[in-house]
């Protein structure tokens, strides 16, 4: 499957915990040659290093509160400065509030929004089964199993079940989704160029989805 390339360049992906926005921005990445940038993949990384940052992040990360704008938005510029950003990339878990998006469109033009929806109760269902390789890649139990129990397919690393997979905090992070993020989609849609896909459906469907979205809409006349 083939997205028009040199046409959708800077794209960002939304989507409530466990809508597999992760899985999809990392196939579409691989789709357009493109970066695949999760700010919660990078202070995961972080934390796992135990990096200055990584400290200061897992305190809000553990609790499923955000980090900072001030220091999420710092993070974001420099990570856009990097060479292999400057011909496009798929965002994922930025912006997420209004306050990020308004620095985010200082910072670069946009050209598509995907929003790939789901419901609370499908999050919530998800979300329990949900393993994560340090790597960025996500697997879940029972609907997308890596081939060898607890080992990405990728890099070989062992899974790990986040410590804000759990159900309070699952409830909390969806709560601030509804509140923080969807008002910014809000804006997306009015600048006409937010795509909604419907989530619930296999990973290949949904990606099947988005395919058609992009090369459809126009957008990849752009
Ligand atoms: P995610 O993997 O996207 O669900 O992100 C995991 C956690 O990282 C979030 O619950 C936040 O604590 C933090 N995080 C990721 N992206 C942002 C952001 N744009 N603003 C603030 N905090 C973020």
């Amino acid at each position: 499957m083939q997205i028009s390339k040199g046409s959708i360049k800077r794209i960002v992906v939304f989507g409530p915990q466990g809508s597999g926005k992760g899985t999809q921005a990392e196939m579409i990445s691989q789709d357009l040659n493109l970066p695949w940038i999760a700010t919660g993949n990078i202070y995961r990384q972080h934390i796992q290093e135990q990096t200055e940052l990584g400290k200061i992040a897992e305190q809000y990360i553990k609790e499923g509160k955000l980090v900072p704008d001030d220091i999420t938005n710092k993070l974001v510029a420099e990570r856009l400065k990097e060479r292999d950003a400057h011909k496009g990339f798929i965002f994922d878990g930025y912006p997420r509030n209004i306050d990020q998006a308004k620095i985010f469109s200082d910072m670069v033009k946009i050209d598509a929004v995907l929003e790939i929806a789901i419901s609370d109760e499908e999050a919530i269902s998800r979300i329990s089964g949900r393993r994560v390789c340090p790597c960025g890649v996500s697997y879940h139990i029972m609907n997308n199993p890596p081939k060898k129990e607890g080992l990405c397919d990728k890099c070989g690393e062992s899974l790990i079940h986040r410590e804000d997979d759990t159900e309070p905090v699952i409830k909390e992070r969806l709560a601030i989704y509804h509140h923080d993020t969807e008002p910014v989609l809000d804006m997306y849609l009015k600048q006409g160029i937010l795509i909604r896909i419907n989530g619930e459906q296999s990973i290949a469907d949904v990606h099947k989805e988005i395919f058609l979205k992009l090369n459809n809409e126009g957008f990849a006349k752009k």
